[in-house]
């Protein structure tokens, strides 16, 4: 049969729209996938990687070291480090910038990081609504380290035995 009759017949006899009907119809009792999203959420992975977070030991002093191993290692430019020595010899950061519209969330940074300081939470639910709302500065995101330390050490020992 000729492609020109074959086209024919299929419109004449409305083919194409009766396959359509079919596929509706076999899914229409199926059991219902769709997520009534926010009220409902799908499964995360541990190693989601949403916004970052700096974190601090037990004792309140902060992991980061300086070291600038994820300044070096993001590919889109987007952490800026600062660093001095303190009084008691240490180095820490003076600045720690990451630009969250430059940003990948490739986890490069979390993965490089040799004291587990900078890491990406589970938090997907933010936004900006100024320019420069999604530039985080080194307080800011010792603030969401704070406040999510229990969730990130949950989600860092579920996540350790497959490393
Ligand atoms: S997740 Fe990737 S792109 Fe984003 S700051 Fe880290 S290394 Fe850079
Ligand atoms: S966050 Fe980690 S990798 Fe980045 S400078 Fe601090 S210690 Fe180094």
């Amino acid at each position: 049969m000729s492609g020109g009759l074959k086209n024919f017949i299929n419109s004449f006899f409305l083919i194409e729209l009766f396959k359509g009907m079919a596929l509706t119809g076999r899914h229409f009792l199926s059991r219902n996938i769709t997520v009534q999203f926010p009220e409902e959420k799908t499964p995360q992975s541990p190693r989601f990687r949403g916004l970052h977070a700096l974190r601090r030991y037990d004792n309140g002093e902060e992991r980061c070291i300086a070291c600038k191993l994820c300044e070096a290692v993001c590919p889109a430019m987007a952490i800026t480090i600062e660093s001095d020595q303190r009084d008691d010899g240490s180095r820490r950061t003076t600045r720690y910038d990451i630009d969250l519209t430059k940003c990948i969330f490739c986890g490069f940074c979390e993965e490089s990081c040799p004291v587990d300081s900078i890491v990406e939470t589970h938090i997907f639910e933010y936004h900006g609504e100024k320019r420069g709302d999604l530039y985080f500065t080194k307080d800011m995101l010792l603030a969401v380290g704070d406040r999510y330390e229990s969730e990130i050490a949950q989600r860092k020992a579920a996540d350790a035995p497959y490393r």
